[in-house]
């Protein structure tokens, strides 16, 4: 390449990175991956090398990080914080090595430590007082977030000796965490962050400390950038420092001797970095004497006794060969990308869910595209964009179905979702994966059925509803595959114990549209019989805290189908219990021994003013009792409350025995309080 062209090159090169830069370091929002950034970066390196003369200092390859954000005081750093020279290979580590011995001889050491894949912060402390936490910024100067860090548990406030020192470190956010917030943010309709590095970033250059206090993040302290009385001989003797001082450091870091202990160390970790909780992207390696590191000084933007070993990249290619669909238990259709097997981050992927036709647009798919594929938060795996480069011609469009590809019926596009829905209620495989659901472990929660044994019975149409869970019989259960004697005796005997279940597993089992195991039990509590929740007015059900309109018309349109009040005395007749068993759920009720209530039959009558009446009927049964609507001789006692009417009346000419509101709350106060 002659130097004109190179000098265009460079300058391309330059624009692209310092953008990608800005986005990544400032925004927090990086728009391509680390892979391409560093693949970029390296041609960048390669031709400034050829042409040193064409290097200006704009160029992100003596650039630190990008440039602090207006709204953040200033902090001038007591010494730059610099980046870290790049390794990509073992070779790459032994030239490393070759040019220190080159330099200060063979008798040297190295520390190796994890790279966390987070902020670089420094933290100065006065006296012992932890005074000002700053990020790095563009090396020179950083911005000041005291405020956030202060919300960090791995940040001591006060050290356990009253020096002045400034401490370094990566702050990061564990990976569950980072799981979490994504779907904390998905649920709220926010933009999920690109990584756990992008989301500590992020969440510490909130102006709300607030927001980072909610955001569980840590961090590692790895070097000193200034040290009153400074006296320490190597890099190992600081972190040893920083440890005793009360600072949490990584316990991964090793001391090596040699180059071969090094590149040993960097393959343990390509293998096992997936097992950490926390993020990384390579190893760093440091020269381990502070006489030997001052001996070799710096670049303008990295220290010469130091170099990042990068891991090869999580991001691989593969071909996109089929989209495939897949009904849920609601009717949502959710495409598939079909993948030509490929390892990323050590397990084998062949599939990664595109979510839905809006997504495959955006990205522009075509079936026999090659594509990017990662894993978001190192577990799902995820087409990342299409290499439309490669596409040479055979590429074919893909398009959404009009009709469900398993019971043909019209699909439909509900006002404000993404998804593509299925509305036939009879449809096969929203009823096959409905009775997955039901049977899953949070709803009737049935050993020994899991989704190949529901898709058999539902293949052999011994089972159509929920119901005729409950009619299996023996002889058609030895006729599945892999069905002997004593699993199909276990299976009977997990099916009949589910028939106890308190009435919230049910609820949630059913799959009624928005309602969770969370609110399933709010409504067994509140309601105590199914009998009632399907009275239940859209008003009554919308004034129970935690249900809202959408929650409360969802239920409502629910209860209100033939099939399912059909339905519903279809299980109370099969045995299934329906009513909430209260906080003791299937517990034996002998627990209960001390209850007035116990096997009594109670009749509610009159207003209650401290407790609803329901809440009353729910307490009595949780403790034991049966409440009925009308007096009998039969009742045992009755809760009159004010205004009680012809009840009491009957109570009294049958001489049942009657309590006031009064009495009521004073015995549920003994049975807590003993
Ligand atoms: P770097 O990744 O090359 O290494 C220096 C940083 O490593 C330090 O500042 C510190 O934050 C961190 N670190 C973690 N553990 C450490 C330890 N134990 N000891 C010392 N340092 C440790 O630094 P950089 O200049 O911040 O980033 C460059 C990299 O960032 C690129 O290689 C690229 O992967 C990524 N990047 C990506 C984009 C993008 O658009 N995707 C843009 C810019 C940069």
């Amino acid at each position: 390449m002659d130097r004109h062209d190179a000098e265009l090159k460079i300058a391309a090169l330059k624009e692209r990175l310092n953008e990608y830069g800005h986005q990544y370091y400032v925004l927090d929002n990086p728009v391509v991956s680390d892979a391409e950034y560093d693949l970029e970066l390296q041609e960048l390196i390669k031709l400034e090398t050829a042409f040193p003369e064409l290097i200006t200092d704009d160029s992100p390859t003596v650039r630190v990080g990008g440039e602090p954000l207006p709204y953040f005081e200033k902090v001038e750093h007591r010494t730059p914080m610099l980046s870290l020279g790049n390794a990509f290979s073992d070779q790459d580590l032994r030239d490393f090595d070759k040019r220190i011995r080159n330099q200060i001889g063979d008798d040297l050491a190295y520390t190796c430590e994890l790279k966390i894949d987070g902020l670089a912060v420094a933290l100065t402390y006065e006296n012992g007082r932890f005074v000002r936490g700053a990020t790095r910024g563009d090396g020179t100067t950083g911005e000041d977030i005291t405020q956030n860090l202060k919300t960090i548990q791995a940040i001591p406030l006060k050290l356990n000796q009253d020096v002045t020192i400034e401490v370094r470190g990566e702050a990061y956010m564990p990976k569950q965490s980072f799981l979490k917030l994504n779907e904390q943010r998905e649920v709220a309709g926010e933009e999920k962050f690109a990584n756990p590095r992008n989301a500590a970033a992020g969440s510490l250059r909130q102006l709300n400390p607030q927001i980072a206090a909610k955001r569980n993040l840590s961090m590692f302290s790895y070097s000193i950038g200034y040290l009153e009385n400074d006296d320490l001989d190597s890099h190992y003797e600081a972190l040893q420092l920083i440890k005793k001082l009360g600072f949490k450091t990584n316990q991964e870091t090793a001391r090596c001797n040699h180059i071969d202990e090094v590149i040993e160390y960097v393959n343990k970790w390509v293998e096992k970095r997936q097992d950490l909780p926390y993020d990384i992207d390579g190893i760093v390696i440091k020269l381990d004497s502070i006489e030997q590191q001052e001996q070799l000084g710096f670049t303008a933007k990295s220290p010469r006794w130091a170099i990042a070993y990068k891991f090869p990249a999580e991001e691989v290619v593969t071909t996109l060969r089929e989209i495939e669909l897949s009904i849920g238990r609601t009717g949502v259709i959710t495409p598939t990308a079909i993948l030509d097997p490929v390892v990323v981050a050590g397990t084998t992927v062949k599939r990664a869910s595109l979510h839905n036709e809006d997504l495959i647009r955006e990205k522009d798919i075509k079936l026999g595209d090659t594509v990017v594929i990662k894993k978001a938060g190192d577990i799902i795996p995820e087409v990342v964009n299409v290499l439309v480069d490669k596409r040479d011609g055979s590429e074919r469009d893909f398009a959404m179905p009009t009709h469900c590809p398993e019971c043909d019926g019209g699909l439909v596009r509900l006002e404000g979702e993404v998804a593509l829905r299925c509305l036939n209620p009879l449809c096969p495989a929203q009823i096959r994966e409905g009775l997955i659901h039901f049977v899953s472990r949070n709803a009737m929660n049935i050993d020994g059925l899991g989704e190949k044994v529901i898709a058999q019975l539902f293949a052999h149409q011994f089972i159509q509803t929920v119901a005729d869970l409950y009619r299996l019989e023996r002889d058609e259960l030895l006729k599945l595959e892999r069905m002997g004697e004593k699993s199909v005796d276990n299976l009977l005997a997990a099916i009949e114990a589910s028939k106890e279940n308190s009435l919230e597993r049910l609820l949630f089992g059913l799959g009624i549209r928005f309602v969770g195991a969370k609110a399933a039990k709010t409504l067994a509590v509140h309601f105590g019989k199914i009998e009632a929740l399907q009275e239940a007015s859209e008003e009554e059900l919308i004034a129970i805290d935690e249900i809202g309109e959408k929650m409360a018309s969802s239920i409502f349109s629910y209860f209100e189908q033939a099939e399912v009040t059909e339905l519903i005395g279809q299980l109370r007749e099969l045995g299934v219990n329906l009513a909430y068993k209260g906080a003791t759920g299937s517990q034996d009720l002998s627990t209960l021994e001390s209850s007035p209530f116990l096997n009594k039959t109670v009749v509610l009558t009159g207003k209650l003013e401290q407790l609803t009446r329901n809440e009353a009927k729910v307490r009595i049964e949780e403790l034991g009792g049966k409440v009925t609507g009308s007096v009998s001789k039969k009742t045992d006692l009755v809760i009159a409350g004010e205004d009680a009417g012809s009840k009491r009346t009957k109570a009294e000419e049958l001489g049942v025995q009657i309590w006031d509101e009064n009495q009521l709350i004073a015995a549920f106060a003994e049975i807590i309080n003993n």
